[in-house]
């Protein structure tokens, strides 16, 4: 047997071969037949194609199942027979996470024929045995010659991932509401000793409680983030809408807001139609997610820069629009910003501080809401984030 230091010492060359006069013969090595090399290449593919460890399927042009492998019929329960040649959004049948089928012309694979682009998506399948399983997949379009032949959908389980999601969202939920209980108190006696309850203070002393009472607040304002994001993660977030007003609503964020733009040498700017403007919102979230957008444009920009707050009706559409001169955000990272916990390095980011939850937060809410967000961004130049209500 080849000890191990075999495999790692490099061999000695071998020695070159001692010349001779007589010529060798080497014997003739047959060329395989076009059918032969067809028939080697085809076992390689199926090779692969089961070796993958993860499930797969391939579909034609009409969407019927034309290969499968056994990692797929596996998390499936199905045979083969069940399924090989079957149309697939008829087979296998794809639900969202309320067990609401998904219609056919939203199933990836449809999609993909339409865009043309790979498609990632994470739904549940209905097994053969009628029990659910969670799924992560990957689409993409089969090409010849770059017309479409069929699609190629590549997918495993996500039970254990999900399980442990939900357990991770649950321990930061419990964790934040015990947290926010202590914090609550501090925040009550901080405010006390600088009311002067407990007696006058002395400048040094004033000076210690407003710390204390400053990153208590920054404190607070995390665990009500992480609780926000753990309720919406949960899918407990049951929007209460309404026809609201919403030049009233601004204007008071605005309002609001004021002193932290002043404090910053900064100006904020609303310009607003002279008829009212009115929209079916969860009026409690929306001003949330508002907040969180002109705030973050005043956090993100330099002192003595402006920033912009617009509202206009345009083809029965309510556009709001939050334009800054801020530091701004390169065009690769904008898709990043609405992840959970992301904040980007910027010059401004370290002093600003924040938990890069607001964003994914809002995001989620206005999805809620069926809304728009759209942001336009340029590093060192500023942004411009729009929201447009259905
Ligand atoms: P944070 O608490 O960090 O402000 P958000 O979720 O609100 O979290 O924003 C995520 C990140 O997106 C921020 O950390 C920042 O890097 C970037 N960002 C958000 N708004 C702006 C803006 N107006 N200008 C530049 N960067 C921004």
């Amino acid at each position: 047997m080849a000890k191990p230091a075999d495999f790692l010492s490099p061999k000695s060359p071998p020695a070159a071969p001692a010349k001779s006069k007589s010529r060798v013969k080497h014997p003739k090595r047959a060329v395989p037949s076009a059918a032969e090399y067809l028939a080697q290449q085809l076992a390689q593919t199926d090779a692969l194609f089961s070796s993958i460890g993860e499930g797969v399927i391939v579909t034609d042009t009409e969407g019927k199942i034309s290969r499968i492998n056994d990692i797929a019929l596996n998390i499936l329960r199905f045979d083969l027979e069940d399924v090989l040649g079957k149309w697939y959004p008829g087979t296998i049948i794809a639900e969202d996470a309320d067990g609401v089928r998904v219609p056919n012309i939203k199933r990836p694979i449809a999609e993909v024929f339409l865009t043309g682009k790979p498609i990632f998506k994470r739904v549940f399948y209905r097994r053969k045995d009628g029990s659910r399983v969670a799924i992560a997949l990957t689409v993409s379009p089969v090409l010849l010659n770059n017309k479409p032949i069929g699609g190629i959908e590549v997918f495993r389980d996500i039970t254990e991932e999900l399980r442990l999601e939900k357990a991770k969202d649950e321990f930061i939920s419990l964790a934040s509401h015990q947290l926010r209980t202590p914090a609550t108190a501090v925040k009550q006696y901080a405010g006390m000793l600088l009311q002067g309850y407990a007696g006058n203070l002395t400048e040094a002393q004033m000076a210690m409680a407003k710390n204390i009472f400053d990153s208590n607040e920054r404190q607070i304002n995390t665990i009500n983030d992480l609780l926000r994001v753990a309720q919406i993660d949960a899918g407990q977030v049951q929007l209460r809408k309404r026809r609201t007003a919403l030049i009233p609503l601004l204007q008071d964020i605005i309002n609001e807001q004021y002193d932290k733009f002043k404090d910053r040498d900064q100006q904020l700017l609303f310009e607003y139609p002279k008829r009212e403007v009115w929209a079916v919102i969860d009026e409690e979230r929306m001003r949330m997610v508002l907040e969180n957008i002109i705030d973050n444009a005043g956090k993100y920009t330099l002192p003595k820069k402006k920033v912009f707050v617009s509202i206009q009706r345009r083809q029965g559409r309510v556009r709001i629009t939050v334009k800054d001169q801020g530091v701004g955000i390169a065009t690769k990272d904008i898709a990043q910003i609405f992840e959970k916990f992301t904040r980007l390095d910027n010059p401004l980011s370290a002093a600003v501080g924040g938990t890069g939850l607001g964003l994914y937060w809002a995001k989620k809410i206005l999805d809620l809401h069926g809304a728009d967000l759209f942001v336009e961004s340029k590093a060192r130049q500023g942004s411009t984030f729009t929201i447009v209500l259905k």
